[in-house]
């Protein structure tokens, strides 16, 4: 399979995948739906599949690209570049507040798979800045974001992905949609944060603490695998039986125990 597209060769290490897919590239933006005067901002806009229609909408448009050639394809774009403030730069380290001064973001993006679940939740920790976030994602990443306790793939993601946003898939989307073609479906995902957190937390680091163990052994009952952030008598306090595996445990439940953790001073 080649791996080039309109004169530019994939790199795997930005886990490029170009939308070519027309039908899909209408249904993402109309799922977005920009308007003028909103603060847009895209991450990794490659070869402009998504930022050509989103500008041809609106008067500016930041994107974030780290892959140099890109960057400076954008730069010199001979339509749009006018309206873009191209920023070469890795999202992962990005500051996201500094875009937000008097308006929040609205931020979408089909984003490289392989750095998609760290890239969560650096963004979730600018959820106050943002207004809401689209974005194209390994079906089984969105699947995790939109999980809640008892389903199968509920994990670390689905916990602090429920207690910043709620998730919504919006659009479904097959490999061929893609140059070069990923080897699994996709699909994007409606992010909004919320205006008031869902349960209140002492502090989100002990909640991401207490959530990464518990799911770090996730077979085990959770007397055993939070054994050295809380005892069993201490669960049982909390009206929590200790021998419940995490995946039972519902974001309300793991704030209770991030609560009781951050007051004893364990974490
Ligand atoms: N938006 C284009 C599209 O839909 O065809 C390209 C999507 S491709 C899956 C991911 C894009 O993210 C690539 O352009 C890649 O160079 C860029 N990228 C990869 N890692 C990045 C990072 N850490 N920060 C910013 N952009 C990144």
């Amino acid at each position: 399979m080649s791996r080039t597209y309109l004169g530019h060769t994939a790199r795997k290490r930005f886990g490029q995948n170009f939308l070519h897919d027309e039908y899909v590239i209408d249904q993402i933006v109309s799922a977005i739906d920009p308007k003028r005067g909103e603060n847009l901002l895209e991450i990794g806009p490659g070869l402009g599949a998504l930022t050509e229609p989103v500008a041809e909408i609106v008067d500016r448009l930041h994107v974030i690209e780290l892959d140099r050639d890109l960057a400076k394809r954008l730069r010199e774009h001979p339509f749009i570049q006018s309206k873009l403030n191209v920023i070469e730069q890795d999202a992962l380290h990005f500051d996201f507040s500094s875009l937000a001064n008097n308006q929040k973001l609205r931020v979408f993006g089909n984003l490289p798979y392989n750095i998609s679940t760290p890239l969560m939740f650096h963004l979730f920790s600018f959820a106050n800045y943002v207004e809401d976030m689209h974005f194209m994602l390994q079906l089984e990443v969105v699947k995790r974001l939109c999980a809640t306790h008892n389903d199968s793939l509920y994990g670390k993601l689905s916990v602090m992905s429920q207690y910043y946003c709620s998730a919504q898939a919006v659009v479904m989307v097959p490999p061929s949609a893609f140059k070069p073609a990923p080897k699994v479906d996709s699909a994007v995902v409606r992010l909004v944060p919320h205006q008031k957190a869902p349960v209140e937390v002492h502090s989100v680091d002990t909640l991401e603490n207490v959530v990464g163990t518990a799911f770090n052994q996730r077979r085990k009952t959770i007397r055993n695998s939070l054994k050295n952030l809380i005892s069993e008598d201490s669960l049982e306090s909390l009206g929590i039986d200790a021998q419940r595996r995490a995946q039972t445990l519902s974001l309300n439940e793991f704030a209770h125990i991030a609560n009781w953790v951050y007051e004893a001073g364990i974490d």
